[in-house]
């Protein structure tokens, strides 16, 4: 029997060792069966796992080989010598869907803000937002042609509106039944999943059971909910506590995104807020969580400060109740207690104008330095006078200083924790306005300050919340990893200079350190270039 077995274990062996030297004969015959190779870096391979040296091999838009001394042969070879290669990074809150002025995918397809910080995919439409016809927006994405993949939500909020309008009721069960049909028809046509927006009209006039019936039809067709919560501030821990009943009712994967603690005085309840994502994952909900890396938000001084109840019925209802003399001064004490304890940090010097389409002079300076310019008392009660008048003039976009270092830094090392934007190819328009320089520097301020300087987080770590988790996530199986059969995503980085450029100050400036990216196999960044090619597509779940 030994030598029986003896002799199975040589034949097995002589087998082997020949086919090892009919492949090396083969490698060595046959011309490379790849177009592309990345050579020489370190591959962080988005698994988590550690760094290990190797060349990528790319044939057509797929990742063929990743190995140690590959030969390029005729393949074009981008040198990595000295640098990490990682997989595209995948941005799961990116404002991409289509807006009237064009700042969009559609009328940027160069996506040029997203390319020079390595991020090969974005989901359009999130905060409930984004239209409610998939599929005729993913066929502009596919005729745009962008640099980008580009996938998206379908929008709760913007299925409310279209279905009972800008008003704060619940819906009947018809007017459900035409909502369910919107989801199940974006689902068919595409989108990954439903997105809300409970702090924005008019998602926030939903209840909870409507969000949990339309979030189950998104569950069915495979895809996850995602939500900009109804409070991220005083109320966030209840507001967390709802996204997980969302998941767990609707029996689908649920994401708090962009998780941020909001107002003082509710700084350090991130320790709250992870605490029941770990109790809700520890008896098996799907829940987890995206955050940008920055201590201020961004949305409009309508959204951001007036209360809901004011905005409902659209903008001239809203006006009306502004020159009303009662309800004027109802409105504001929400906005003097909304700068006071909310989103704008406590001081009028905290909320820092964008945009102002109709002044455009005012983009840069806070409420406190309008007061000054006016020559008025810098106040709470002043600067919510001056909420008003903006919103009367047409509003403004503005920037919010009321999220804590402590609370960020929580919020980015827990495991579930994920990297998204929440800003978008071409908003802004490059140099136009001051806007929030997370468009510009999300994903390289990450890799930047908190791997290389703070040590928050290992690169390997870092790279797997900005590839194969979101990728996951969103059920991209052939994207967020560097192995063959996927396809070939890549960037190709500087650890030791990777760094966000734009700051509040002066947001209009490209990220430093990449210096490769390749999206399905096309070379869209080279040396420092954008070389001028488009290779993203529309990407559908179903
Ligand atoms: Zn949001």
């Amino acid at each position: 029997m030994a030598a029986m077995r003896k002799g199975l274990v040589l034949l097995a062996a002589v087998a082997f060792a020949s086919l090892l030297l009919s492949q090396a004969r083969g490698a060595a015959q046959q011309p490379p069966a790849f177009d592309l190779m990345v050579r020489g870096g370190r591959i962080v391979d988005g698994t988590g796992n550690p760094s290990f040296s190797a060349d990528v091999a790319i044939a057509g838009d797929v990742i063929v080989a990743i190995a140690p001394a590959l030969q390029p042969g005729s393949a074009r070879v981008i040198d990595a010598r000295g640098q990490i290669v990682a997989p595209g990074f995948i941005d799961v809150h990116s404002h991409s869907e289509e807006r009237q002025d064009k700042q969009d995918i559609v009328g940027n397809p160069a996506a040029e803000n997203n390319i020079r910080q390595g991020v090969t995919t974005v989901f359009a439409s999130p905060d409930g937002g984004g239209s409610v016809q998939v599929a005729a927006y993913l066929a502009k994405v596919d005729i745009a042609r962008p640099a980008i993949n580009v996938g998206t939500f379908i929008g709760h909020g913007s299925v409310r509106g279209a279905v009972i309008g800008q008003v704060n009721r619940v819906a009947t069960d018809d007017e459900l039944e035409r909502m369910r049909s919107l989801v199940r028809q974006g689902m068919r046509d595409g989108a990954f999943g439903l997105s809300t927006g409970l702090f924005y009209v008019p998602g926030n006039y939903a209840p909870l059971d409507e969000v949990v019936e339309l979030a189950r039809v998104a569950g069915e067709f495979g895809g996850i909910h995602q939500s900009h919560m109804r409070d991220e501030a005083a109320g966030v821990v209840n507001s967390v506590r709802d996204t997980i009943a969302i998941g767990e009712r609707g029996g689908l994967p649920t994401q708090v995104t962009h998780h941020k603690i909001i107002g003082k005085s509710n700084w350090g309840r991130s320790v709250d807020t992870l605490r029941l994502i770990d109790e809700a994952r520890l008896r098996g909900v799907d829940a987890t969580l995206d955050q940008y890396p920055y201590t201020a938000s961004s949305t409009s001084i309508q959204g951001g400060l007036v209360p809901q109840w004011a905005q409902e019925g659209g903008r001239t209802r809203m006006l009306e109740r502004f020159k009303d003399e009662t309800s004027r001064q109802k409105i504001l004490l929400e906005v003097s207690k909304a700068i006071e304890t909310d989103r704008g940090g406590g001081d009028p010097a905290n909320v820092v104008l964008a945009a102002c389409p109709w002044d455009p002079t005012l983009a840069g300076k806070s409420l406190a330095q309008v007061l000054k310019d006016r020559r008025r008392p810098v106040a709470v009660d002043q600067a919510a006078d001056l909420v008003a008048e903006i919103v009367e003039k047409g509003g403004c976009s503005a920037i919010y200083h009321a999220i804590s270092e402590d609370d960020l830094v929580r919020i980015m090392k827990h495991p579930a924790t994920m990297i998204a934007s929440d800003a978008s190819p071409g908003i802004p328009t490059f140099g136009k306005d001051v806007p929030h320089p997370r468009a510009y520097g999300t994903f390289a301020r990450v890799l930047g300050v908190y791997v290389r300087e703070k040590h928050a987080l290992t690169l390997e770590d870092a790279v797997r919340k900005m590839s194969s988790f979101p990728a996951s996530r969103m059920s991209l199986r052939d994207r967020g990893l560097l192995r063959p059969g996927m396809k070939a995503d890549v960037v190709v980085f500087d650890a030791a200079t990777i760094a966000d450029r734009a700051t509040f100050e002066k947001p209009h400036q490209y990220a430093e350190g990449v210096s490769a990216v390749i999206v399905n196999g096309h070379v869209t960044f080279a040396a420092g270039q954008m070389t001028g090619e488009r290779g993203g597509r529309a990407l559908r779940l179903n």
